[in-house]
């Protein structure tokens, strides 16, 4: 089990192909290390399905798998089709009306009930992640008619970018606050919101959420030009960010994708806030049962830029070898980090704040000690997992083991780059939590002896004041 730890961790969305709880166990079993519940498709019923599903294999396990829950947000997709795929041709005609109808090959519908006000004769539409591509010839009061550019196969609830187009639609809509309050009397570890454009997003959603009493992660999820323009502000907002590479090349162009994500995987580590890469990462792999070399280079390539997550959707969500992607992703996770141990000089940025920064300051001591004594682990106590994530911003070599009594800071921990967390119950002392955690982890066969350990802890454990320890340890 040693030698089978990656340290970048593996976000896997679940759907139709993987809503057995055999498949769940599988994807476990082939390195799946949280899961996503993408609220953009299938309806409540499917997702306390998998909710249970969830809860089930990790009691059973006891695993702490995070659960990501993604809020379609201002996205606007077509609606439901008499046919799972229609095709339609370059050159004819469409109409896009925000009536419920169900779509056929002349007209489809819109749950995006601006669509009209806000878009304008000539503007492009593209269907699908941009495969499909139209431009606006007239309005109607309540349709659009479409010259088709880029003919393609249709189908249901598929995205539709305007890019450019400023939506006039908040950012957190109607149906993300049902699908928030259905999602909330089940585990939520992560909320991550689409379509974000500006900070007060993420401050709005947070507010709405700490009035009902909630504090949960919220990641802001990178798809608009807006976004990137204001990404500075976005990300002091956020608790962490994931490129959602899909939209956000049909929105700002492909070719802008790869340079955008090093620059944004840069800053979240600088800041040591949380990072996904998402979308197409194993593309291929929904039909085929191996990847293409561009796919294994971009998976390699965002370990190499510092991702703390990469993620798989379509391939494990609707794929035909969900088991297989998760697999050769582990692989390649495994391959590049043994290649690369090392990460690139990450100039951190210091926290304004003093007693931040006091922390900040011994996490990147541990990381010091731990190099200068080539320990083989560091062992954090954390209550709510703050300790934890400094110290894993600071990229040591040495494995991470995080250790506390509170299920969600162990869930949370789960999705943090290069964190194993563990329960341990009611920490009294640091020798007793020393001792019993060495004794948890020589059971497990992650540390033997003659292993060089760095204990640490910051965050109050006996006392209430804030202080912090670092014990070393040889087995
Ligand atoms: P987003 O922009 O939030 O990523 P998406 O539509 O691209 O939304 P993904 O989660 O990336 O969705 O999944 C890729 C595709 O897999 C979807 O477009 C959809 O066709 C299919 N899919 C995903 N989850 C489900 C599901 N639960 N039920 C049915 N189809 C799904
Ligand atoms: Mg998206
Ligand atoms: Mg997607």
């Amino acid at each position: 089990m040693t030698n089978n730890f990656a340290k970048t961790k593996i976000l896997v969305t679940l759907g139709p192909s993987t809503d057995t709880k055999e498949k769940l166990e599988a994807i476990i079993d082939a390195g799946a290390d949280g899961f996503r519940l993408n609220f953009s498709h299938s309806n409540h019923a499917y997702f306390e399905h998998l909710f249970h599903l969830i809860n089930d294999i990790c009691v059973e396990k006891s695993l702490p798998i995070p659960i990501l829950i993604d809020l379609q947000g201002p996205k606007i997709r077509i609606g439901d089709l008499i046919q799972p795929e229609i095709e339609i041709y370059s050159g004819d005609t469409i109409e896009i009306t925000t009536q419920n109808i169900i779509g056929t090959k002349e007209k489809i519908s819109t749950s995006y009930l601006k669509l009209i006000d806000d878009s304008q004769i000539g503007d492009f539409i593209l269907i699908d992640d941009g495969l499909i591509k139209l431009v606006i010839e007239e309005k109607k009061d309540d349709s659009l008619i479409c010259r088709i550019l880029e003919g393609g196969i249709l189908k249901p609830k598929k995205g539709m970018n305007l890019p450019g187009m400023k939506l006039s639609t908040p950012s957190v809509t109607e149906k993300d606050l049902n699908d928030l309050e259905f999602a909330l009397k089940h585990r939520v570890d992560f909320i991550a919101l689409s379509f974000v454009r500006e900070e007060n997003d993420i401050i709005n959603l947070r507010k709405w959420l700490e009035e009902k009493g909630y504090k949960i992660p919220l990641i802001a999820k990178i798809e608009k030009k807006e976004a990137v323009d204001n990404f500075e502000k976005i990300l002091k907002a956020s608790d962490g960010i994931m490129i959602a590479r899909g939209d956000l090349g049909v929105e700002i162009g492909v070719q802008q994708v790869p340079v955008i994500q090093k620059k944004i995987i840069r800053r979240c580590n600088e800041v040591g806030k949380l990072v996904i890469t998402a979308t197409q990462m194993l593309e291929s792999m929904i039909q085929n049962f191996v990847p293409t070399r561009a796919e294994v280079s971009d998976i390699a390539n965002a370990v190499l830029d510092g991702t703390d997550v990469v993620m798989l959707s379509g391939e494990t969500s609707v794929g035909n070898h969900p088991v297989e992607a998760v697999k050769v992703m582990k692989q390649i996770l495994l391959t590049t980090e043994s290649e690369f141990p090392e990460h690139e000089n990450i100039s951190y940025q210091i926290p304004e704040n003093i007693f931040e920064n006091m922390i900040d300051a011994s996490g990147a001591a541990v990381v010091k000690t731990a190099e200068q004594l080539k320990a083989s682990a560091i062992v954090i106590f954390t209550h709510f997992g703050i300790k934890a994530n400094i110290v894993s911003k600071f990229r040591p070599e040495a494995k991470l083991f995080a250790i506390s009594d509170k299920f969600e800071t162990l869930n949370t921990l789960n999705l943090h780059w290069g964190i194993k967390p563990f329960f341990l119950d009611k920490i009294r002392d640091e020798e007793s939590a020393i001792q019993n955690s060495m004794n948890l982890l020589k059971e497990k066969n992650l540390i033997k002896d003659g292993d060089v350990i760095i204990f640490t802890a910051g965050e109050p454990m006996k006392d209430k004041g804030r202080r912090t320890w670092i014990r070393c340890v040889v087995v």
